[in-house]
């Protein structure tokens, strides 16, 4: 017997449950395929986002400053605890409750919304057909006018550090150690080596991070990546730039990596070892044999500006069509494809798809850096602030870092936006505000900022392009005559 759908969305993480609700919400009868399973062999719906991603790295990340700030900071607020305890377990049950919470709450507005949920996978099996297997393995066949692919991503293994899930994990598994290890290697240091290697050294890890590249970071603006390996590694990770792991050979207590430095070689011993080299699309089984879908030359599933594949009325978002490989970017490329098939015409301003680190120092940015600014031949002029000086900053007592705006030269229009510091996170996001209005530095500097909060940062280096900060001696020379 097989059903029928106007729209078929395979993947329920953030770019396919998106498209989902937006498509039933437009009218469509729609349903949504998704075969994650949880430790217990249950579906949870929200796929790599909040089973494995997003949701628990970031309660992690949460509960683990809290104990180092309890170590470290509380005495300085007056605030004595005594012999401080890590129970870990009820941290990681926490973890799995912020999860469940979530993933059950998608499927709370799948029904709201009328969306049909299948659990097992999908497979496009010909035009307009998707063939379902539920996780006991029962076929059916499941027709559909518009096929949404939404597979996601999976981790990159290396051939020379096979995971085992035990002592050599993915992301995965590194968020779901039963004990602290003693000294944690991590393959990696770029999202989430430096997210989830803060998470376990705040715990009490002697944390390395080995990465292949000389620069840290080389996807931040070079000032916010130096501001940050600084940080890192007075927090106690030890970064090593330019290391080539060449083998990783785990027995049954330790993981033994050897790798090289320029013409050095090394040896290092770790309780555990997690690989972070990036994350590739997930096209496996997704297409019957018949069916050829088109890749391109990285794996990607190739589509054009209305997210249509090769294959007629098959679409894809999300993840699987390439970077940046953003929750976020996903969620609005979902509403989007929803909206086309709809006859709309919406619009994906991927020049302001804000990127976040969640670490203490957090790290934000939006638009363009300034070294690509440079090297786009624009002129251009920088205001950039402290948050030294910043009243709210001081009285949490995380004045680490500064807030770096770069506006073109002529029109004063912000090209990118550059944050390392106090819940940068949020602040970003007044910035992807302006940008997509395509405000100017002079709109920021003139729009009024609550005091006292970190926003006035944001203010403040508005005010600083001009050459005009108020609170803060001007860091660089403004290219414009003072007024
Ligand atoms: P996914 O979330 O990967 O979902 C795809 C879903 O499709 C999965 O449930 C999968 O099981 C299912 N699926 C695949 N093939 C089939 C099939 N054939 N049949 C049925 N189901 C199928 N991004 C951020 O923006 N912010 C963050 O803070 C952040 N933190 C992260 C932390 C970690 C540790 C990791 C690993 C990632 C993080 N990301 C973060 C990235 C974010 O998780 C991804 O960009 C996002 O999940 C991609 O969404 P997606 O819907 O494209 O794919
Ligand atoms: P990444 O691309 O951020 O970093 C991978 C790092 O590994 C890079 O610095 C790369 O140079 C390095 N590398 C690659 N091969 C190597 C090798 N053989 N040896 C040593 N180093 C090597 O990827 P990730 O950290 O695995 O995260 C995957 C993706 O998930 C991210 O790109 C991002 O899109 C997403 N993510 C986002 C967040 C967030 O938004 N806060 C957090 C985690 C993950």
């Amino acid at each position: 017997m097989s059903k029928e759908f106007d729209v078929v969305v395979i993947g329920a993480g953030p770019a396919g449950y998106v498209a989902a609700i937006r498509a039933a919400q437009l009218g469509f009868e729609t349903a949504c395929i998704d075969k994650w399973l949880d430790h217990d062999d249950k579906p949870s719906l929200g796929g790599t986002c909040l089973n494995a991603g997003c949701i628990p790295s970031k309660a992690l990340l949460e509960s683990s400053e809290l104990f180092h700030r309890a170590q470290h900071e509380f005495s300085g607020h007056g605030l004595e605890i005594g012999d401080l305890q890590l129970d870990l377990g009820k941290m990681q049950k926490r973890r799995t409750g912020v999860v469940s919470e979530l993933t059950g709450g998608i499927a709370s507005l799948f029904k709201a919304n009328g969306v049909t949920s299948f659990a097992g996978s999908g497979q496009v099996s010909d035009s307009g057909e998707v063939l379902f297997v539920d996780h006991k393995d029962k076929e059916q066949t499941i027709k559909a006018k518009h096929i949404v692919i939404a597979s996601g991503s999976v981790p990159t293994a290396l051939d020379i550090a096979p995971f085992d899930g035990e002592r050599i994990v993915d992301s995965r598994g590194a968020l779901e150690f039963d004990e602290v290890p003693k000294r944690l290697g991590v393959i990696g240091a770029g999202y989430i080596g430096v997210e989830l290697g803060s998470v376990w050294s705040r715990l009490g890890s002697e944390v390395v991070l080995l990465e292949a590249v000389d620069e840290f970071m080389p996807i931040a603006d070079r000032q916010i990546a130096t501001e940050g390996l600084k940080a890192f590694r007075k927090q106690g990770l030890d970064i090593q730039l330019g290391a080539r792991v060449t083998s990783a050979k785990a027995n049954k207590s330790s993981v033994t990596v050897n790798y090289t430095q320029g013409d050095d070689k090394h040896s290092e011993k770790f309780d555990r070892l997690i690989v972070a080299v990036g994350r590739r699309p997930h096209t496996a089984d997704l297409c019957a044999k018949s069916v050829q879908l088109e890749l391109d030359d990285k794996g990607f599933v190739s589509v054009n500006d209305n997210f249509r594949t090769s294959l007629p009325g098959v679409y894809a978002v999300g993840d699987v069509i390439g970077n940046p490989m953003l929750a976020h970017k996903g969620m609005e490329e979902g509403v989007a494809v929803a909206e086309i098939l709809a006859g709309q015409k919406p619009h994906v301003n991927y020049d302001v798809v804000p990127s976040v680190v969640y670490t203490a120092p957090e790290i934000a940015w939006v638009g363009r850096s300034e070294a690509q600014v440079k090297s786009a031949g624009i002129d251009y002029r920088v205001g950039q602030v402290p948050f030294a000086a910043n009243g709210r900053a001081k009285a949490l007592g995380q004045q680490a870092g500064f807030v770096k705006i770069v506006a073109d030269a002529k029109s004063d229009e912000i090209l990118g936006v550059h944050m390392i510091g106090p819940y940068v996170s949020e602040l970003v996001q007044e910035m992807v505000v302006a940008m997509e209005y395509r405000a100017s530095s002079e709109d920021i500097a003139r729009i009024i900022h609550g005091h006292p909060t970190l926003g006035e940062t944001v203010h403040e280096a508005a005010l600083a392009v001009d050459g005009r900060p108020i609170h803060f001696p001007p860091p660089r020379k403004s290219s414009r005559k003072k007024k």
